[in-house]
């Protein structure tokens, strides 16, 4: 197996799951700073005894929740299958929790609330941000209330109410401000992928360029060193590219181009690897096979070439020429294509439209 397919991998459902797992970690990773922030003002008298433990204990329960729907892929039949609002509105709920048995220390901890809101950063927009703060702001409202009903003898109202509009002016600043940096975010890995498409990617073909096949030869020639195994490297030109040029314009040279690169790719298994090497020249990278089969799968390309017609802008046919090798223990990239290209350059001095092959293992 080739190792870079020619699909990349980075928004399979797979790879979601995974960067969902990541984000988990991440949530509780928060946790455990808070549950240590709890225990301390705990032992300072200002919490209930044994309410840290309690309070790990839930948070523990929900995160478990989250992280079981995760595992079972049940996630993926939500609208959300990231969980983001969910997750926050339970970290809400754990602070209000807090917010509800933390006396004196109510108005230092509203900012875990604020903490919270800050989150959603990784995935929410505006919209969604504004919802979160004002759950928040409820969230609080509603520890108001139930102190004035509960304990009206240890609250002061008139402090409780100061700081909820304080929380809710710092949410109605904060919350904006995060959903206009999570724009940012998703705009800047937009075009992160945008530039890297574009730094691996021959512009007129659309096939891999020469950047990304000095990369992955690089990458298959390590695999293949630590794995004493191999694969096949194929040297493909195209016959008398230049008289297409002359006699046809550089327009349809390119359209030709553009079109043998498209036939061969789709010609490809999804293993397989193909990237422009330059000019009118092509390196094809296949899983190895015996002798037989290599020059019946290297006979198949030539042949659908043969068999291409390139209606636009007149009605062309083109040849190519494929020169054929494999790795061999202690190749480097040079060596691995000078020994396609001589091959290729036998298939050429034989009256193109051929394959030659060059397969024999190395002189003792
Ligand atoms: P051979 O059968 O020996 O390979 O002959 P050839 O004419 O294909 O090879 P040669 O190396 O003489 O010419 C290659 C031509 O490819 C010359 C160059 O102008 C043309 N070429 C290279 N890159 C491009 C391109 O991007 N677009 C177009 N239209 N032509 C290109
Ligand atoms: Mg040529
Ligand atoms: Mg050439």
């Amino acid at each position: 197996m080739v190792a870079a397919p020619l699909t990349p991998p980075s928004d399979s459902i797979e790879d979601q799951q995974v960067l969902r797992l990541q984000r988990l970690r991440l949530a509780l990773v928060v946790y455990l700073p808070c549950a240590l922030l709890l225990f301390v003002v705990e032992r300072f008298g200002l919490l209930p005894q044994g309410f840290t433990l309690a309070w790990s204990a839930v948070v523990a329960v929900a995160n478990l929740a989250f992280l079981g729907l995760i595992k079972s892929g049940a996630n993926l039949r939500f609208a959300d299958p990231s969980m983001t609002m969910a997750q926050m509105a339970v970290a809400i709920g754990a602070v209000a929790l807090v917010l509800y048995h933390a006396n004196e220390v109510r108005g230092a901890l509203l900012m875990l609330l604020v903490v919270i809101v800050i989150f959603g950063v990784l995935q929410l927009n505006t919209r969604q941000l504004l919802m979160m703060g004002a759950l928040a702001a409820t969230a609080y409202a509603a520890v108001i209330g139930l102190l004035a009903v509960n304990r009206p003898a240890q609250t002061d109202l008139r402090v409780e109410w100061f700081q909820w509009i304080a929380l809710t002016a710092t949410l109605a600043v904060v919350c904006p401000l995060v959903g206009y940096l999570s724009g940012l975010r998703r705009r800047l890995s937009a075009s992160l992928r945008t530039i890297r498409e574009m730094a691996q990617h021959d512009a007129l073909t659309g096939v891999f360029n020469r950047h990304h096949l000095v990369e992955t030869l690089a990458r298959e020639i390590a695999r293949c060193e630590r794995t004493s195994t191999t694969f096949l490297a194929l040297m493909v030109d195209i016959d008398h590219f230049k008289r297409i040029n002359d006699e046809h314009g550089h327009l349809a040279g390119d359209q030709v181009l553009s079109g043998v690169a498209q036939a061969i790719q789709a010609s490809l298994r999804r293993s397989d690897y193909i990237a422009r090497y330059g000019g009118e020249e092509f390196v094809v990278l296949l899983s190895p096979v015996s002798t037989p089969a290599t020059g019946v799968a290297c006979e198949r390309l030539r042949a659908g070439i043969e068999q291409l017609a390139i209606e636009q802008p007149a009605a062309l046919r083109v040849t190519v020429s494929i020169g054929a090798t494999a790795y061999r223990p202690g190749d480097t990239q040079a060596s691995l294509l000078e020994r396609a290209d001589a091959a290729l350059y036998r298939a050429k001095s034989k009256g193109r439209n051929r394959v030659e092959l060059d397969l024999a293992p190395p002189a003792a």
